[in-house]
């Protein structure tokens, strides 16, 4: 077994996110939402208001500076479209975004919304500020829930629901980016306050591959938000074949969550690992493109009191990843309502983090933000879902 993709596994993935595929992007009054189109895609919806192809492509050129340049959702305000080509866009299409249910800021600053999507269902996005400097990053999900039950996080106990299509993904960016007047973009590398995308919140993403390719590239395309990839990392519990496509297609970041070091625990604690074993892992990790000492491969290792915890497990996770360019996240257990784990002691996570560091890998231990409101990471859960599970209790 190597791990790259079979096209039988190919089908079975593409097979499966169809059951979940998310609805149409189109209102009930027939007006078709731009947001979430490549750039292809966006010229073929336009003919229906231009003369011809040529047309059609420049006015999606246009309007693709106006969606994610400078954010506008408007047509009536492009002022480079003349007046009644805006009047036919707005009989034709909208600018969508997710609504806002409830925001929250912690007392960190950490920002927590929950969006609704047009269909009703929901979920969490959070932006986490930087201590030190103006800059931060958006913590954006890909599912409503998660097929996949790693037994330490809350996502993981809410049933997947869907997929989020490319317009949900990067209108969580979009929709946040509005809540700290963020537009128009910044020209180049010149950081923001939300600087970075981490594909951290709900779900799995390369569960979701080809919506959130779409809107990662649609992010990192230069003439719109303009993100580079490097300021993208995409986290994913180990869907080893997909991890070849996303390096070479997106060459973004990546961060894996470990969480166990010998495959008896991780089976149990991350169920995947049945599927893809640590080897497997691993070897996706050797061969990941563009991973290099200036661009490591994070690995997220949630800190669980006598589970994972122990100075062995710390040696053992050094052998693991040993010619891997590696930085290793230290991430204390977030309690959630009726999770069953505990913290590990802050002196296990500083001996752990020791070994780690005297073998030459950074291993930061990741401060929890935004607990109070429940944002951290693990914790997130639409909250209609809590609410539903409070009324069945
Ligand atoms: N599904 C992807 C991305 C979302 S989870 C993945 O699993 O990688 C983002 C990170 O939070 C993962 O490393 C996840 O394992 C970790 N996490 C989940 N529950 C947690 C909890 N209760 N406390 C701390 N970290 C948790
Ligand atoms: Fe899904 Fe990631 Fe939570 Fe596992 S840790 S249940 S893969 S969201």
């Amino acid at each position: 077994m190597t791990g790259t993709l079979t096209a039988a596994e190919a089908a079975r993935i593409e097979a499966k996110s169809a059951l979940f595929a998310p609805p149409p992007a189109v209102l009930p009054d027939g007006r078709r939402d731009l947001v979430g189109l490549s750039r292809e895609a966006l010229a073929e919806a336009l003919l229906v208001v231009c003369a011809d192809e040529r047309e059609a492509k420049l006015r999606a050129k246009q309007v693709w500076h106006w969606i994610y340049h400078q954010g506008e959702r408007d047509f009536a305000r492009m002022s480079t479209i003349a007046k009644p080509m805006q009047a036919r866009l707005a009989d034709h299409f909208v600018i969508g975004r997710p609504e806002t249910r409830i925001e929250q800021t912690s007392e960190d600053g950490t920002r927590k919304w929950l969006f609704r999507f047009r269909d009703g269902q929901e979920a969490e996005t959070v932006y986490i500020p930087d201590r030190e400097e103006d800059r931060g990053s958006v913590c954006i999900s890909s599912q409503v829930g998660c097929t996949l039950t790693c037994r330490f996080c809350h996502t993981g106990t809410q049933k997947l629901v869907r997929n989020l299509g490319a317009a949900e993904i990067v209108g969580q960016f979009m929709a946040a980016r509005d809540a700290y007047g963020e537009w128009p973009s910044p020209k180049g590398e010149a950081p923001r306050l939300l600087s970075n995308i981490v594909l951290m919140g709900m779900g799995e993403p390369l569960y979701n591959y080809d919506n959130v390719a779409l809107a990662m590239k649609i992010v990192m395309d230069g003439e719109g938000v303009a993100l580079s990839r490097r300021r993208i990392t995409l986290s994913t519990s180990g869907v080893v074949p997909m991890m070849d496509r996303c390096g070479a297609e997106l060459g973004v970041n990546l961060a894996v969550s470990l969480h166990a070091v010998r495959d008896e625990l991780r089976d149990a604690l991350v169920p995947l690992n049945r599927k893809y074993p640590l080897a497997m892992l691993m070897e996706a990790c050797r061969r990941y493109p563009g991973a290099s000492n200036a661009r490591r491969i994070t690995f997220e290792y949630v800190m669980l009191k006598g589970v994972n915890d122990s100075e062995a497990d710390a040696r053992e996770l050094v052998r693991l990843v040993r010619g891997i360019p590696a930085k290793v996240n230290l991430i204390p257990f977030n309690p959630w309502p009726g999770s069953t784990f505990e913290t590990s002691s802050g002196n296990a996570i500083r001996r752990f983090a020791e070994i780690v560091m005297d073998a030459g890998y950074a291993s930061p231990v990741r401060a929890p933000r935004g607990r109070d409101i429940l944002a951290a990471c693990g914790q997130l859960k639409t909250a209609s879902e809590r609410a539903r599970k409070a009324a069945a209790a």
